[in-house]
């Protein structure tokens, strides 16, 4: 793994940790390989990236506050390919293995068998950089985990 990646899993649920290194391997072995772009966010970044095109300038990114993205609890992921040369790619139709699939589906396939939402499949804000995995549980739940201190020593929601 780069080393932005690396730090990128370290500071994920520790539930997803090893499961994410597991699931960087196996898209390694199909000759592709990724960089985690972003994985915890804080409340206050939600919140900066919520007023961003709203009150602050800037492109309009997302809908979510802080407490209203996965992100915020360290269950989700947002990737770009990586190169062999170290350069970082969003073309979700090259195909460097040369295995007749896009390296896209091949990071998707990958992702999905280790049972991850894709949020390339959403039909309202597609979201093709972007994995959760929230154990059944929704978003209100980890927030009253939050506001009831059920998390651990490091302030993650216990799970
Ligand atoms: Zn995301």
């Amino acid at each position: 793994m780069d080393l932005v990646t690396i730090n990128r899993v370290a500071h994920l649920h520790p539930k997803l940790r090893s499961e994410v290194a597991d699931i960087i391997k196996d898209i390694q072995s199909k000759g592709v390989d990724i960089r985690i772009t972003q994985g915890l966010r804080t409340f206050a970044e939600q919140d900066a990236l919520y007023a961003q095109g709203r009150t602050t300038p800037g492109k309009f990114v997302t809908n979510a506050k802080g407490g209203q993205s996965w992100h915020n609890f360290g269950l989700a992921i947002d990737f770009c390919l990586l190169h062999k040369d170290g350069t970082i790619s969003f073309s979700i139709t090259e195909d460097m293995n040369a295995d007749k699939k896009t390296d896209w589906n091949n990071v998707t396939d990958s992702f999905k068998k280790f049972g991850w939402v894709y949020g390339g499949d959403w039909n309202v804000f597609k979201d093709n950089c972007h994995f959760e995995k929230t154990f059944e549980i929704t978003l209100q739940d980890a927030n009253s985990k939050l506001k009831n201190k059920q998390v651990d020593s490091q302030g993650y929601i216990l799970i």
